[in-house]
């Protein structure tokens, strides 16, 4: 696929945007070995492979008694000698005979001999003998050595974002580090003469940048290193020196604001002068205004000014593009759920527009969509009110009130 696109910019496809840059985005390939206690949210770099079986000894799933299976009545009781007692952690030594049962715990190896548990609550003790009836299985509640993981076992493939579970199953066959890739360094600055950091005073026309602090929260999420390097003016000389900084010492550069086609919007003249530029525009509304390109090796993305189309470019784009650049395997799909909206919505054909929006349950317990109303996509309060997007594609034209929409849900986006 061509480096730059050469259609018209303002009908560039959001799929097609998707397509080119995870055909162009570079990968990490570094590695380095990290403790399970902070491998969370890492990818690992190499399949991890259990070396022993997990569980390491068949053992009882239940408080009870182990016996044989042969020993279970077909019918009535019988009477068990209990031949002694096994905790967790413990071991019975020696192997269980015939007609005799031992008192187990829950994890406790299960005695030589024995194959079968029977839980507390369904026996009798009667002295030095413990009544069971009918109505066992042989074999029940009993965890077998290697059932979760057999040793040689692939437990976690290589590219997996090690989340609560991995980190339990890694510990759960006692390895206490884990290979993962280099988390990719990105380097986050905004741009505008207008931007003053929170904690300065703001003169009348000046307006808080608030578009690193979010970018720096999405980064965080996703598991990069932040380099905040704070607010470049709107000036070729100083975005220059800025982005070529950054591509010395960044995996990934994002900038926000001086996209648009104002006189004063600089990012795409130096992105060309400095590197490759991909494309600068998407059909989409909320953040067509998007750059994607190439400093040395560092990836580029310029995204829009305005605060609501920052967090929905980076959520479109960049999170998966960062994703794939981390070596994770399998971009887990953007969760999407079908509800009826309850609200009417303006669309143009042509582009995918990103709506801000609250899911919820009717009375009856159907799922429901309702946009949180103002549009604007300075309006940044509307993402704090909204709990999803609606997502309303190229072809769709507007929507009326009753109508089934898709929705991504926030939790699980981000
Ligand atoms: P621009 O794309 O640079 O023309 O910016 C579009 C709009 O977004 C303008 O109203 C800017 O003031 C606003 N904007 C740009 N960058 C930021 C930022 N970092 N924080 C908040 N608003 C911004
Ligand atoms: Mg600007």
């Amino acid at each position: 696929m061509d480096f730059c696109y050469e259609g018209d910019p303002d009908l560039l496809p959001v799929a097609e945007a998707k397509r080119r840059i995870a055909a162009h985005m570079p990968v990490i390939t570094d590695t380095e070995p990290v403790a399970i206690n902070d491998a969370m949210g890492r990818i690992a770099a190499e399949d991890v492979v259990s070396p022993v079986d997990v569980p390491g000894h068949t053992n009882s799933a239940v408080d009870g008694y182990a016996l044989r299976g042969a020993d279970l009545p077909d019918s009535g009781a019988r009477r068990l000698k209990i031949a002694g007692e096994v905790l967790a952690g413990g071991l019975y030594k020696g192997v269980l005979g015939e007609r005799t049962a031992v008192r187990i715990m829950t994890g406790a190896a299960v005695p030589n001999g024995a194959d079968t548990v029977v839980m507390l609550e369904q026996t009798e003790v009667d002295g030095d003998t413990v009544v069971i009836g009918a109505g066992h299985r042989p074999g029940q509640n009993v965890r077998q050595a290697g059932e979760d993981l057999r040793r040689g076992d692939t437990a976690v493939k290589k590219g997996t974002r090690i989340m609560p579970a991995e980190l339990g199953v890694i510990a759960s066959f006692g390895q206490a580090q884990v290979t993962v890739f280099r988390r990719p360094r990105v380097a986050c600055f905004s741009t505008g003469d207008e931007l003053r950091s929170p904690g300065e005073s703001r003169e009348l026309g000046a307006v808080f940048d608030s578009n690193r602090y979010t970018l720096c929260g999405m980064l965080t999420r996703i598991g990069a290193e932040v380099m905040n390097m704070g607010v470049v003016a709107d000036n070729r000389q100083a975005l220059n020196d800025a982005l070529a900084d950054a591509a010395d010492r960044a995996d990934a550069i994002i900038t926000s604001g001086g996209v648009s086609a104002g006189d004063a919007d600089y990012v795409k003249q130096t992105l060309e002068s400095l590197g490759r530029v991909g494309f600068w525009k998407i059909a989409i509304r909320p953040g067509r205004p998007l750059a994607f390109g190439l400093i040395g090796n560092a990836a580029f993305f310029g995204l829009p000014g305005n605060p609501v189309a920052v967090m929905v470019t980076f959520y479109q784009f960049v999170k998966p593009a960062l994703c794939q650049m981390m070596g994770e395997r399998d971009l887990r799909p953007t969760p999407e759920l079908t509800a009826t909206c309850i609200s009417k919505l303006r669309k143009k054909k042509g582009r995918v527009e990103y709506y801000r929006a609250v899911l919820d349950r009717d009375d009856k317990g159907n799922l429901v969509v309702r946009s949180t109303g103002k549009t604007g996509s300075g309006l940044l309060h509307t993402m704090s009110d909204a709990n999803c997007f609606i997502v309303l594609d190229d072809d769709a034209e507007s929507v009326e009130p009753g109508t089934q929409v898709n929705v991504q849900p926030f939790f699980g986006l981000v």
